[in-house]
């Protein structure tokens, strides 16, 4: 019997791992439980869906992250239900007792109350959704050399993205930026006949960057023949068909990229009350206000440093996993919780990437724009990916369609991606 503390972290995120990594090796049991076995670099997600990176690169395998820890053990299910007074985790075959318990369950899109416009739309927030829009965009770029019904052919080579914060802005600038090297490689299309809109409800692209970079972000994006829509709000999504408050546009592909909402944590803590964005509300530990056993970090908590929430970045999370692992193993060494420091997050600057050698970087004492920026936004993202392998290929990836401006993983298959590991109740009978 061991008498050690035993931790549950649900969600292998990057609130999760780095929670984890920093307990890895202690006097402690950790449980790390996600609905799927890897560990996803969501910031890349974007090159997976454009046919630059292959679904391995910008994914970990949680097992193979903690191959080394012997006191951290990895199941792949889905929590379905939480008993805090019995200190219990559910999943779909097995129930887990806590010492402590770690919400880490992310976020996904927020529709704004029109959940019905997702099944219209495509998404970047699992490897699913990138492969499903990759295997899409292809078929369209291909479809569109073969029908002869013009109207049916500008359609297809046409791309609604909704929302101009940085992951609207990257996939707008690497749809315009493969649909130039299509237009290239097949002369019996022209760059002019593929149209991009990037519809945004706020006055200016990539809204929370200063002026001066949300600005050249502007022209950057202009340069790459995007149709940039500013103050445009969404009225209505049917299939391929964007209503909007200027106008209807006709696309057969629809990209929504326009804000997220906590996910899980709120279902499965039972809170009556969410923060916005369907967020739980936390304190200067991390902690839920009524249970000190319960701890939730990084896209579903809402925590609050000089009056306004920190916002849903991995930076974040990756923070407080680390203050989390940290604090974790004080208190299941028998610290007091009044011995904990409080959280605080050190904002290092935020990035985004337009296209070749444009981007914006603005950090605290510096705002950086063009090659500079670029340069800098790959070098971070490098050393945040988890792996050395993955760091290697990555590179590799990038310096090949660099110099060769060559798509190597645009192979269509005709796979069905789901979002979730599916363990099926047959599989699971004797
Ligand atoms: C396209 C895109 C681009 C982004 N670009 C950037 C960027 O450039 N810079 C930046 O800082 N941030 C970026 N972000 C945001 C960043 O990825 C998130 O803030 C970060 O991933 C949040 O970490 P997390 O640990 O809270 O959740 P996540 O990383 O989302 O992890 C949540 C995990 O919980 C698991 N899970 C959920 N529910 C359950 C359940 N019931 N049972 C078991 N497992 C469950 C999920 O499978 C998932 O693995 C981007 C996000 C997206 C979608």
């Amino acid at each position: 019997m061991s008498h050690r503390k035993r931790v549950i972290i649900i969600g292998g995120g990057f609130g999760g791992i780095f929670a984890a990594r920093k307990l890895a090796n202690y006097d402690v049991d950790v449980l790390l439980i996600d609905k799927q076995n890897h560990h996803l670099f969501q910031p890349l997600l974007y090159q997976v869906a454009a046919g630059i990176l292959s679904p391995e690169n910008v994914a970990i395998p949680l097992r193979l992250v903690f191959a080394e820890s012997d006191n951290i053990t990895v199941r792949m299910e889905e929590v379905q239900n939480i008993d805090r007074s019995g200190q219990r985790v559910f999943t779909d075959y097995n129930e887990y007792d806590y010492d402590y318990l770690v919400i880490a369950t992310g976020s996904t899109y927020n529709f704004f109350g029109n959940d019905h416009w997702q099944k219209d739309v495509f998404t970047l927030k699992t490897l699913g959704g990138a492969l499903r829009l990759k295997n899409h965009i292809q078929t369209q770029l291909e479809s569109s050399l073969i029908t002869h019904d013009k109207e049916a052919r500008k359609k297809m080579l046409s791309f609604a993205i909704v929302g101009a914060g940085p992951t609207g802005v990257e996939m707008a600038g690497i749809i315009s930026e493969i649909a130039r090297q299509f237009a290239q490689e097949e002369k019996a299309i022209n760059f002019e006949d593929i149209t991009v809109h990037l519809i945004e409800a706020g006055e200016r692209p990539l809204g929370p960057f200063s002026t001066y970079l949300s600005d050249y972000s502007l022209r950057a994006l202009h340069k790459l023949g995007i149709q940039v829509k500013l103050n445009t709000m969404v009225k209505d999504i049917k299939p391929n068909i964007v209503e909007t408050s200027e106008g209807t546009l006709e696309a057969n592909t629809i990209i929504w990229a326009a804000g997220v909402r906590g996910v899980g944590a709120v279902k499965l803590l039972n809170i009556d009350k969410p923060a916005r964005g369907n967020k739980i509300q936390v304190d200067e530990y991390l902690n839920l206000h009524d249970d000190d056993k319960v701890f939730v970090l990084g896209d579903t908590a809402e925590f609050m440093q000089e009056d306004r929430p920190l916002p849903g970045l991995g930076s974040v999370a990756k923070q407080q996993g680390i203050y989390l692992g940290r604090s974790l193993r004080k208190l299941c060494a028998g610290k007091d919780k009044s011995e904990l420091k409080p959280f605080k997050y050190d904002d290092l600057g935020t990035m985004a990437i337009i296209g070749k050698r444009a981007a914006v970087a603005e950090l605290p004492m510096l705002h950086l724009k063009g090659s500079a920026a670029w340069i800098l936004w790959g070098l971070v993202h490098l050393l945040l990916l988890i792996g050395f392998r993955n760091r290697a290929v990555v590179l590799f990836d990038w310096i090949w369609t660099y110099l060769f401006g060559n798509y190597s993983s645009r192979v269509i298959n005709n796979v069905n991606y789901e979002d979730k590991a599916t363990v099926s109740p047959e599989l699971m009978k004797s």
